[in-house]
């Protein structure tokens, strides 16, 4: 699904530099790289502010903790999602409400939202899933009319854009109170281990992240707050700031071969294509198909495999079905959506290094599985 290897090749010059230079200056924690990278990711994403932190799930643990909700406050999350967005809520003494997704998109659906809304709702987590953003502006409007907290977690759609109906355009992860992200290998914009961020487009919502992800401290050895210890590594600032500068021609990479998809796999039997919004660009973090059931789904993937082709499955049980989460109280068939999409979503080979070859390869098995031959 990924090669990370062929992906880095064309620069891997200028990681090897980055490296070596860190290694010099030897200020592993907090060094300039770090400083450098939050104000070129900040730049990059239409001035927000950027707080980085040590891996995404950090990033949506430091955004709750920055809220400062009452202990039990319902967080509206997703039941269509990886258990990160669940986790962090939950680890902090929060109740996850969940609602289900829309089954095209496969992003929140905006009813269900509106409808879990009570006086107890701190915040809503809104999820850009696999690279294209939830409806920002419905989830804007409906969060202040609330007078509750949009978080927005974009481990999975950073660059992303929407377009509001003013014309206005903002980055995804830029729109709620909070944004956050991951800088796991396998996203969109992922360094050589783990990382993450948080965007704020407000300077004290900021400073209040960064003392969080500090200890709670203002300075050494003061401590205003219960925080965490979540740092990005001097190390990895200074390989995402020579990723960064890739990272257009990389999502172009993605886009190109989400198109080529499109275009081919259009109008086969018994496959839906990612449904677009108009509203939103993609940057195609997975491109996932959706099949009629989990019976044809699994046979296609068995027919991928023997032929060599990669797929995933993202995700087979979703979150409420988890034993973790069975202290929810939530039964089986409350979220069909989000029951129905993970046994029919496939997850197709997208990555930047992926060759029009490979890609047509792909194709033509996914032809020949859908006209009968699988
Ligand atoms: C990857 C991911 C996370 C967690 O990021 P880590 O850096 O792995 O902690 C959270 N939410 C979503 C939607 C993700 O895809």
């Amino acid at each position: 699904m990924l090669d990370l290897a062929a992906e880095h090749a064309p620069y891997q010059a200028e990681l090897d530099t980055a490296w070596r230079a860190t290694v010099q200056e030897a200020a592993f924690i907090q060094g300039p790289a770090v400083r450098a990278f939050a104000t070129e990711l900040g730049s990059w994403l239409g001035d927000a502010h950027v707080v980085p932190c040590a891996n995404g799930t950090d990033a949506l643990t430091l955004a709750l903790l920055s809220l400062e909700l009452p202990p039990g406050a319902e967080i509206i999350v997703p039941a269509f999602t990886y258990v990160a967005t669940l986790e962090a809520v939950a680890l902090l003494g929060l109740r996850p409400v969940l609602v289900d997704v829309r089954p095209d998109t496969f992003n929140v659906d905006l009813a269900a939202v509106r409808a879990a809304i009570t006086p107890r709702t701190g915040a809503v987590i809104a999820v850009h899933l696999f690279g294209q953003c939830a409806d920002l502006e419905s989830l804007k409007i409906m969060c202040l009319s609330a007078g509750v907290f949009l978080i927005e977690d974009n481990a999975q759609a950073l660059g992303a854009t929407f377009t509001f109906a003013t014309g206005e355009m903002a980055y995804a992860g830029t729109v709620g109170e909070v944004g956050t992200t991951s800088f796991f290998p396998g996203k969109n914009l992922g360094c050589l281990g783990d990382g993450g961020a948080l965007f704020t487009r407000d300077a004290a919502r900021a400073a209040l992240l960064h003392q969080l992800a500090n200890h709670g401290q203002s300075q050494k050895y003061y401590h205003q707050r219960i925080g965490l210890n979540s740092r990005l590594d001097t190390l990895q600032a200074a390989l995402l700031r020579v990723k960064l500068r890739h990272l257009p021609t990389a999502q172009a990479a993605r886009q190109a071969l989400a198109a080529r998809y499109d275009a081919a796999l259009a109008g086969l039997p018994g496959l839906q294509i990612p449904a677009r919004d108009p509203r939103s660009s993609h940057v195609f973090h997975q491109y996932v198909i959706r099949m009629d059931g989990p019976g044809p789904r699994d046979a296609l993937r068995a027919h991928l495999k023997a032929k060599g082709i990669p797929s995933a499955v993202y995700y087979p049980l979703p979150v409420h079905a988890q034993p973790a989460y069975a202290y929810l109280g939530y039964q089986v068939g409350q979220f069909p959506v989000a029951e129905a999409l993970c046994g029919q979503v496939l997850a197709l080979p997208v990555h930047p290094a992926l060759t029009e070859a490979q890609q047509e390869y792909v194709v033509v098995q996914l032809g020949y599985f859908a006209a009968g031959g699988g």
